[in-house]
């Protein structure tokens, strides 16, 4: 039977959907649809195509792997297979391919880390080229950048030619402290780390803290079987993921290694998206042989995404500190993987267009791992109702709303609901980081009209929270305790928490570092429109620069640093109203190795940076000491070489308590 027009045409459509789909994740690491959706209608385009073998064009997207090419960076051709994997969708599925093979086939089981693809190519030990996976033929050199992630090996010891295949991800601690600070976050570790291997500048990656896994070597002559590949990897300095374990066609024992992996994956420092299931022998991989898509001595079994289906009851359209406007679905609340779903973020107009959805329709909400959950698609409509449109005006402020990108922005910088924001980022965690004023309290004392920025937070007399219900004298004086001690926070940590935007925690480290150590510095540097001081530092892109420049610049926040100043906060490196400690004011630290007391070893440069000391990444001429925890060779050696002072665990634990 042949295809009629309309299936044709669908198969055309499809076709397209999907090259654009594929584009907008993997190079601008940014999808316009969920992950299910893109399997969705990979799915129905396969089964069209086995259907009706005439739709099948040789460049149908199921025909080849996704495409990650750019323009921008120069093209090289692979020398070795780079394909993607044949998917599996439960268990059931692993199985039924195991039982295909010989039945003491020996695979190897390895975590899917959910990242970039990349081939590194060595030269005679030297890492020639970095290759994006491209369309599995060609793919784009970003070797500059890839060359400043620091796990990624620079020289092995090795002659002759080797290509290694692995991903390059962001750890999610990383990828939160990151995302906080972009105007646009990114969805994900994954879509963040696709946008930063393809910066042009590979000094503005080199400040994201990118790390590799390695999961395939091509030796020449090859080696027998992945045991041997992984051992010589390992021999070479390159980073292995730990959690691989080899087994034989058991499925038994399959089933408790996906369980295993399933419960332990919120625990992961990184995101995986499956695993991947390889025949570990190189003469069974070549007898068994590729497709032009994948290998057929492997399968990656992707976790299943809990679902659920509810009913939008309404769309509110939120704004946050930077003024972007998000639309949000209120649904009918559901549970979704364990937790209560009430609300799912509908991202922007573009996303509300393509799902078509309207007010009233029932739809199928999906939650990925640690992913803020998505509205899938609509499963019945709400006949009659148009689709939803974003007001023209911010919904708080009535101010005329800009486009930028894909983005609707309230313009208004006094708008109420950005002040709420800015005023609940000053406050968080990894900010000011306010013990005892959580979010509630500070939407009543917005509400009350007691603070409106931050300046307030430190001039507010609480103790007239005590005529109010719930506020007690414990805990004012609580909430009081935590203002106070805040104001021993380090300069870096209130640089942060002016909130401008793109100034992360890493940049701000960096600029500090190249001799940025006071306010008045950054403000005359601003004021001069002196982009060349805050660019001449690696790491520091002309985005930052000019982010950094407009907000320094603007009055209002002249007015408020200068106010926050007056209420003591610490505007200068080692300067700070209390808290201050001699032996680490102003002094340079850098940390290596594991700790017995400070687990995890952010608690250490806690310690250091509330007494006034600052925390380097690398060790240098300009370090004063090295925190040496065991093992950590690397920065031990160049400290001993450059006669940087070390200090032990239980030295430094002496020196926080003041008994050295
Ligand atoms: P894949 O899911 O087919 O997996 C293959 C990739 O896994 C490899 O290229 C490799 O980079 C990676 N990997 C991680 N750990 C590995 C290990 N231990 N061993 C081997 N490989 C490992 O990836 P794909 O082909 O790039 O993408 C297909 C999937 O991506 C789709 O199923 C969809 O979920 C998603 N996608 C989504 C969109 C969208 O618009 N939302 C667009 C394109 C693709």
């Amino acid at each position: 039977m042949e295809a009629g027009r309309e299936l044709r045409a669908e198969a055309l459509r499809l076709a397209e959907d999907l090259r654009r789909y594929q584009y907008e994740y993997y190079v601008l690491g940014r999808p316009s649809v969920s992950d299910l959706e893109y399997d969705r209608l990979f799915d129905r385009l396969s089964a069209l195509e086995s259907r009706y073998p005439e739709l099948k064009t040789a460049d149908s997207p199921t025909q080849r792997v996704g495409s990650d090419l750019e323009a921008g960076f120069e093209e090289t051709a692979h020398t070795v297979p780079v394909l993607s994997l044949d998917k599996a969708y439960s268990v059931a599925e692993v199985v039924a391919w195991m039982r295909r093979l010989p039945p003491q086939t020996v695979f190897s089981a390895e975590q899917k880390i959910d990242g970039v693809s990349i081939v590194l190519y060595y030269e005679n030990g030297v890492l020639a080229r970095a290759v994006t996976r491209g369309n599995g033929f060609v793919g784009n050199d970003v070797s500059e950048n890839v060359r400043t992630v620091r796990s990624v090996p620079l020289r092995i010891p090795y002659e002759g030619k080797l290509a290694v295949r692995g991903e390059i991800y962001l750890p999610k601690k990383d990828f939160e402290l990151l995302n906080k600070t972009l105007e646009v976050p990114f969805a994900n570790p994954r879509n963040l780390t696709a946008g930063v291997i393809r910066r042009k500048q590979s000094r503005e990656a080199a400040v994201v803290g990118l790390r590799l896994f390695v999961y395939e070597g091509f030796f020449e002559p090859p080696l027998p079987d992945q045991q041997a590949v992984f051992e010589k990897l390992r021999e070479y300095g390159f980073p292995l993921n730990p959690h691989t374990v080899f087994l034989t066609a058991d499925e038994e024992r399959l089933r408790s290694q996906i369980e295993k992996e399933t419960r332990g994956r919120p625990l992961l420092p990184y995101e995986i998206d499956g695993l991947v299931f390889k025949v570990a022998s190189t003469a069974e991989r070549e007898a068994l042989g590729y497709t032009e898509h994948h290998p057929k001595w492997a399968i990656a079994y992707k976790f299943e995404s809990p679902t659920g289906e509810t009913t939008v009851e309404g769309i509110d359209v939120q704004v946050g500190r930077t003024g972007r406007m998000t639309p949000v679905a209120r649904v009918a609340p559901v549970e979704i993987g364990g937790s209560m779903i009430s609300n799912v973020t509908l991202h922007n107009q573009d996303y509300i267009d393509l799902l078509e959805l309207s007010v009233g329709d029932r739809v199928q909400v999906s939650k990925r791992g640690d992913v803020i959950p998505a509205v899938e698609r609509v499963i019945e409509k709400n006949e009659g109702a148009p689709v939803y449109k974003m007001p023209e005006r911010c919904p708080e402020c009535g101010a005329e709303a800009e486009n930028a990108g894909a983005h609707r922005f309230c313009p208004n910088g006094d708008c109420p609901a950005q002040k709420r924001g800015r005023l609940k980022f000053f406050i968080g965690r990894d900010q000011m980081n306010i013990e005892n004023l959580g979010g509630e309290t500070m939407d009543f004392l917005i509400g009350k009209g007691f603070v409106s920025f931050p300046p307030d937070i430190y001039r507010f007399d609480y103790t007239k929270l005590m005529k109010y219900d719930g506020f007690g004298e414990k805990k004012v004086e609580s909430i009081v305790r935590g203002v106070e001690k805040s104001k021993s926070q380090p300069f870096a940590k209130v640089l942060v928490s002016l909130g401008i935007p793109e100034l992360g925690p890493k940049a701000v480290s960096l600029l500090i570092d190249s001799g940025l150590t006071s306010i008045d510095l950054w403000l005359e540097a601003a004021e001069k429109g002196d982009e060349s001081v805050f660019l001449s530092v690696k790491g520091v892109g002309p985005s930052i620069a000019a982010s950094v420049i407009g907000a320094l610049n603007r009055p209002e926040m002249r007015g408020m640093i200068e106010d926050l100043r007056r209420c003591g906060l610490s505007f200068e490196c080692g300067k700070r109203s209390s808290g201050t400690d001699s032996r680490f004011e102003g002094t340079s630290w850098c940390i290596t190795g594991s700790f017995g007391h400070f687990k995890p070893r952010e608690k250490a440069q806690e310690e250091i940076e509330k007494r006034g000391g600052r925390v380097v990444a690398a060790v240098s001429s300009k370090t004063d000491y090295l925190l040496a925890g065991e093992g950590g060779g690397g920065k031990r050696g160049k400290a001993e070489a450059l006669g940087v002072t070390i200090i032990d665990e239980q030295r430094f634990l002496k020196m926080i308590k003041g008994e050295e």
